[in-house]
């Protein structure tokens, strides 16, 4: 295998556990090099130790992201193996085996992999040109989980086109059911692994969902960037009185009404089809108020200079949020922008609060659920923030 050396301070994150090299850590220019995007290779020290085995892209800023294994005798299969089953145990521990994310990417030691399971069928987001070169290995060690019969390719994230990978989605398998129906805080929801959005459902809330919703009973809920109703139709099924969905997709308007009828709350869950924005307008012009209001919308911050428009988006949409809250009601405001930290939505939050005139405490912190874990060397892997507020 290839042996490149990296710059000390290269070294220096390393050796405090993050996994990625940038392309100017290598000490000369990478082009000359002559790496292929996709290779595997041995990343030594200045001083000559091996830090084990990198998958590379010399095209890409993160040039390089460590696997932590050893290069004597490495073998992909092998390794993949070890550490997708490895990933597994921690779900199954979590009781998430049938129904959740299975890898996320370098959390679990497989850096540019992403695995969600809806039941019999796998939906794949490979992200890297080192994990696309192991498809193959890939494909075997996952259809042969108990009870996985199709895998669908989601080969439409936008860092395949950076990393120069083709797009599109692919199936493995058998043909996957449409949708594919799973259960998360008492709901039934259908998903799409093949045209919902990410890789179809957003497992990163489940855990915030849970500590919602004993404190929904009886009341109003408004869902704001709902997508297909994990928040306002598992509030139905808790006993509010109505939830309201608001989104700009109609797909994910149309999934919100299957899925709150399969949970048999169809009667309580309405849906609106508007920007965030304009229908917090509207309905704050019609003299609706909410017990408890969700936003949880898109990124906002997608690259760090869009830092201090998207700040400004967080604290807007959260002032028009709050303005529909009852008196006494809730208020939970989530980010899963990776740029914007929880400090600054908490600051975001709090500046929308004083503009508006409303008292808020913050009764608990909110993060990605168990089973996207944080990997504690690389505050990269820690998206999802939210807060869960008392509004007075
Ligand atoms: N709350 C969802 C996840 C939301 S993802 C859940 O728990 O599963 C963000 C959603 O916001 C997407 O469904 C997207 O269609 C929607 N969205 C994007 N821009 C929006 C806007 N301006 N107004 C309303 N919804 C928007």
């Amino acid at each position: 295998m290839r042996r490149l050396t990296i710059t000390r301070e290269a070294e220096r994150r390393l050796r405090s556990g993050h996994l990625w090299i940038y392309a100017n850590e290598f000490g000369v220019k990478l082009g000359t090099l002559g790496v292929e995007p996709g290779q595997h290779v041995e990343i030594m020290t200045p001083s000559g130790r091996s830090l084990g085995v990198a998958g590379m892209n010399p095209n890409v800023l993160i040039a390089a992201r460590l696997y932590t294994v050893t290069a004597a005798g490495f073998d992909a299969r092998a390794w993949l193996e070890s550490r997708i089953h490895s990933a597994i145990s921690v779900r199954r521990r979590l009781g998430v085996l049938e129904a959740g994310r299975l890898v996320f990417g370098e959390s679990d030691g497989l850096p540019g992999l992403v695995v969600d399971r809806y039941g019999p069928v796998l939906s794949v987001q490979v992200g890297t040109a080192a994990m696309e070169v192991l498809r193959e290995e890939i494909a075997a060690v996952l259809l042969a989980i108990d009870g996985i019969e199709t895998l669908v390719w989601r080969d439409d994230i936008g860092a395949r086109a950076l990393e120069g990978l083709a797009a599109g989605t692919a199936i493995s398998g058998l043909a996957p059911p449409e949708p594919v129906w799973i259960e998360e805080n008492g709901g039934r929801f259908g998903i799409s692994p093949v045209a919902g959005q990410k890789t179809g459902w957003y497992y990163d809330q489940r855990d915030n969902r849970a500590l919602l919703m004993p404190l929904v009973r009886g009341g109003r809920v408004l869902d704001l960037c709902s997508y297909a109703g994990g928040w306002g139709v598992c509030a139905a099924v808790h006993g509010a009185r109505s939830a309201l969905c608001v989104d700009v997709s109609e797909a994910a308007l149309a999934a919100v009404e299957r899925n709150a009828g399969a949970s048999g709350v169809g009667e309580r869950v309405g849906v609106l089809r508007a920007d965030a924005f304009e229908a917090c307008r509207s309905l704050r012009e019609a003299g609706e108020r909410f017990d408890v209001v969700v936003v949880d919308p898109p990124a906002f911050v997608k690259r760090r200079k869009d830092l201090e428009e998207g700040s400004l988006a967080y604290r807007r949409l959260n002032e028009a949020a709050l303005k529909l809250v009852a008196p006494g009601g809730l208020l939970v405001s989530c980010s899963c922008s990776h740029h914007f930290d929880e400090a600054a939505l908490l600051q975001a939050l709090g500046r929308a609060a004083l503009a508006c005139g409303r008292g808020l405490r913050v009764l608990s912190r909110l993060g990605q659920s168990a089973d996207h874990p944080v990997h504690p060397a690389m505050p990269e892997t820690f998206y999802l923030k939210g807060f869960l507020c008392a509004v007075d």
